[in-house]
């Protein structure tokens, strides 16, 4: 059975059975504090959590899914992969053990046409009624059954909140795989397949069993590799449909034949498993980077390449293997994920650009650590901390790193690596926290419960009356709130918008009879409670009294403006550069917004002009605007966009623009595209690798914007006295002759200075052979003294002092230079300044040659060369 039909075979046995279809969501969750999605009901998790009311009883899906707890183990275990499939049935409060026992047991034996006596179950050690439903519900015997502890075989969030046993299936490859003795015995002779996890008690932060929970779920996953492992006759997840041609292509760039060598084959394996899994991250909008997601990508990457070395390949060399590895990906599984192949180009580029990036970082990294070597003293292991920042500052990965250290017959401090690894992600963690303004989440959780999640109303009112449901403070829920306090507000109907989808939170105002809060950001935490931050600005306010909510209504409009302006953007960027130029953030604002997509250039002053251009043609255009609530898969059928990281619902809202555009879309947005108004691009420009960011304003802002400029213009235009139009081409011309003045002015003032030297030189009177030259040039800026004096001194060749001094606002200037002849009799430049220094306020430097001095006192300057002129004869006669 190949891998699509195992798919569609899940898929369809539980649908037959009252299961609601999910396609896989994307690599990066919409909850922000997991990384990844690394299980089939993590899309679903504040349905689980009871955070969302579910809108199924029953669900079943595929899912895209990354361990990087697995990443160590790819290559090296028949099973582990750090990309896979996993397929999922869910019960959300409806059917429990019994139900899903038996369908798991019918699905493996009448889906998937498994041997029932090869099949082998696992339970809790606790779960009695596990057991017994095993040997009620099926027919399984009792032998087959095996109890396992809480480490392997009980599930929790490891904080307060749910958990239960689990049921894990597993069936028997035979004796060639080793001893046998069960799962519990010989992991790798009988696979894990299948997990049915119960979600049966509430647990506190410790893991204490508080009691059952009222509503009970079944959350599962069936892994496909592993499935098409059993049902393909092959000894590995390598060797199914799935993988055998990556590895044909990972065997033709290396030269390695699969199956010769086993150092080789985990090499191979390597490359082909960590090529899918940075194909499908950078199509879901991972791009490289120093931490979080980019950070998984870039260690996959990494391991690929350098597994590529180990097996010969030249990297950074002529050859690389990323574009060939990504191709094979992308012809392989774009039959079951189409986005793949839409995605091409972008793969492509930005894995190449990856690669050979640390290609030279292999060969840096390499040196660096041989040099730690060579400075370790005998006996001491390999440092932790320069371990750390070879990896953190080099991106040189601290298992290569472990690997050369051994090589030498060193050890790696490890201890010392991990704390300081683990102090970055605790940094990383902290930046990473947001939402309800340091309340804890229980207590939100409580409010939630107790006032409910608040009804938004305000697509269509922007004013309404409602009831204050709650004030939430950090220290928990309050009672009163009195002037000056800042406040989490909730209501049970609100017609502010909480931030979302890149737009912003509504301000307003919320009063009731006794008292006004002024609301300055708006908030949707735990998916779905809408907290409005607050500050009573008059008299007091409680929880439980009515209240009139109203919207901040000029900003709620210029927000519009944007959102719907960023959606015209969003469409066109896409026609213009390609249809990798998917939204990758952005930030919805009162006249303003950003936009962020992948690309891998700037755009040019040309295509920004055409996109701009474009843009304000379309919102001229006047294009209907419109919102509608629909099926998830009818949108995608429709064409909807939906961006990266976002959460969807199987009930979505549509906003379309026109002809063009098409988003799925929970913003507010204008009535009818030509209330945008002008949109005037303000910047573009590059933010991290691979990303583009172009800034625009919107509406009123826009036009303000551009009102400033022709404020410039005509300032400028005034300023040459010509017409604004002609402005520019008039400026052109004054810089350009300003230019050549310049460049004339500097050419005579050289002639001059030549002329005037050779004049001095000539009325030079020398006594005793020796000529002391001084002049005044009041108005000669220092390097042009300087420069005077130097040809002073070579117009008269030898034997010559030369001593000039300038008065420049009030400021003494002095400049004396000796030639070399008098220099090797003891002239100093220096020795002749000095006491001539002290008469116009200031001091000497330099060498013997030339010196310089400075003061504050023009009026002595003459006094001045008079006393470097007599300094100049004492020292000749010294001499
Ligand atoms: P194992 O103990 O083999 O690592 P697990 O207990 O971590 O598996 P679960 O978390 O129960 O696995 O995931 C459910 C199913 O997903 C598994 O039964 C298996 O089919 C599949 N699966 C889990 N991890 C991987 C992986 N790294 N590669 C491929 N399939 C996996
Ligand atoms: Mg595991």
């Amino acid at each position: 059975m190949d891998s699509l039909t195992i798919r569609e075979t899940f898929l369809r046995f539980y649908e037959e059975r009252g299961h609601r279809r999910f396609p896989s969501a994307p690599l990066i969750p919409s909850d922000p504090t997991v990384l990844l999605t690394i299980a089939g009901m993590l899309p679903f998790k504040p349905w689980f959590m009871g955070d969302e009311p579910a809108p199924v009883d029953r669900a079943v899906s595929f899912q895209k899914c990354v361990r990087t707890n697995d990443i160590e183990n790819v290559g090296r275990t028949t099973r582990h992969l750090s990309f896979f499939e996993m397929l999922g049935n869910f019960s959300f409060g409806d059917y429990f053990k019994a139900d899903a026992i038996r369908w798991a047991w019918e699905l493996s034996l009448d889906g998937y046409g498994l041997d029932p006596d090869r099949i082998w179950a696992t339970v809790y050690e606790d779960d009695d009624e596990a057991e017994r439903l095993w040997l009620s519900e099926t027919d399984l015997p009792a032998d087959r059954i095996q109890r396992l502890g809480a480490e392997d075989n009980y599930w929790w969030t490891h904080a307060a909140g749910p958990g239960g046993p689990n049921t894990e299936l597993y069936y028997d490859r035979g004796e060639a795989y080793g001893p046998g003795g069960g799962p519990a015995a010989n992991p790798e002779r009988y696979l894990e397949y299948y997990n049915l996890v119960f979600m049966q008690h509430a647990l506190d932060a410790d893991g204490t069993i508080l009691g059952d929970l009222p509503a009970q779920n079944v959350d599962t996953g069936l892994g496909v590799e592993r499935m098409a492992v059993l049902l393909q006759g092959v000894d590995n997840v390598f060797e199914t449909d799935l993988f055998r041609p990556l590895l044909a292509r990972a065997e033709q760039l290396t030269g390695h034949r699969y199956g010769a060598d086993d150092a080789a084959d985990v090499s191979l394996r390597v490359i082909a498993e960590h090529a899918r899994t940075a194909a499908f991250l950078v199509g879901d909008g991972v791009l490289p980077a120093k931490e979080g997601r980019g950070y998984v990508l870039r260690r996959l990457m990494r391991r690929a390449v350098r597994h590529a070395g180990l097996l010969g390949v030249d990297v950074g060399g002529a050859a690389p293997v990323a574009i060939p590895m990504l191709e094979a990906v992308i012809d392989t599984m774009a039959a079951a994920y189409p986005d793949l192949a839409t995605q091409r180009e972008l793969i492509t580029r930005v894995l190449a650009a990856e690669e050979a990036d640390f290609a030279s970082r292999l060969r840096d990294g390499m040196a660096r650590v041989e040099g730690a070597i060579a400075e370790l003293p005998a006996g001491t292991p390999f440092r932790g901390d320069v371990a750390f920042e070879l990896h953190d500052t080099f991106g040189f990965p601290v298992d290569l790193t472990a690997e050369i250290v051994a090589d030498a017959g060193l050890g790696l401090d490890r201890q010392a690596f991990e704390a300081l690894m683990e102090a970055q992600r605790e940094r990383a963690r902290a930046g990473a926290k947001k939402g309800g303004g340091g309340v804890p989440d229980d207590v939100l959780r409580e409010v939630g419960a107790a006032a409910g999640p608040g009804e938004f109303v305000g697509y269509d009112v922007l004013e309404v009356e409602a009831t204050l449901a709650a004030l939430v403070a950090p220290t928990g829920t309050l009672e009163v709130a009195g002037e000056g306090d800042e406040v989490l507000v909730a209501l049970d109907r609100t017609p502010f918008y909480a931030e979302g989808g890149g737009q912003v939170g509504d301000h307003g105002v919320i009063e009731t009879a006794t008292g006004r809060l002024e609301v300055v950001d708006t908030q949707e935490v735990l998916g779905g409670l809408r907290l409005h931050r607050a500050r009573v600005v008059a008299g007091e306010v409680r929880p439980g009294t009515g209240a009139h909510a109203r919207v901040d209504v000029e900003r709620r409009v210029a927000t519009g403006r944007s959102h719907s302006a960023t959606h015209v953007l969003h469409a066109t960027v896409k026609e213009l550069v390609g249809a990798h130029a998917q939204q990758a953030g952005s930030l919805v604002q009162p006249g303003r917004l950003r936009f962020d997509f992948p690309h891998f250039e700037p755009l040019g002053r040309d295509t920004v002009e055409a996109l701009e251009q474009l843009v304000n043609r379309r919102v001229l255009d006047d294009p209907t605007v419109t919102t509608e609530i629909m099926d998830l898969e009818d949108a995608k059928r429709a064409g909807a966009v939906a961006n990266f990281g976002d959460k969807y619902g199987q009930v979505v809202r549509v906003v379309t623009i026109g002809g063009f555009s098409k988003e799925l879309c929970g913003g507010t947005h204008v009535p009818s595209g030509a209330r945008i108004g002008t949109v005037a691009i303000v910047r573009e420009e590059s933010v991290g690798s691979n990303t583009r960011r172009v800034e625009a304003l919107t509406g009123l802002d826009a036009v303000a914007f551009l009102a400033r400029e022709r404020v410039v213009a005509e300032e400028v235009a005034r300023l040459v006295d010509v017409p604004t139009a002609e402005a520019l081409t008039r400026v052109q011309d004054l810089v350009a002759r300003l230019r050549a003045a310049e460049k004339e002015l500097a050419r005579l003032r050289a002639a001059d200075l030549a002329t005037e030297a050779r004049r001095l030189a000539d009325a030079a009177v020398r006594e005793d052979g020796v000529a002391v030259v001084t002049a005044r040039f009041d108005g000669v800026a220092g390097d042009d003294l300087r420069r005077l004096a130097a040809e002073v001194r070579g117009a008269l060749g030898t034997a010559a002092v030369v001593a000039l001094g300038a008065a420049n606002d009030g400021k003494a200037q002095l400049i004396a230079t000796v030639t070399d002849d008098l220099v090797a009799r003891g002239v100093s430049a220096r020795t002749v300044l000095a006491p001539a220094a002290k008469r116009v306020g200031g001091g000497a430097g330099g060498g013997d040659d030339l010196a310089q001095a400075g003061g504050r006192d023009a009026d002595g300057l003459d006094e001045a060369l008079a006393t470097a002129a007599a300094e100049a004869r004492t020292a000749l006669g010294g001499g």
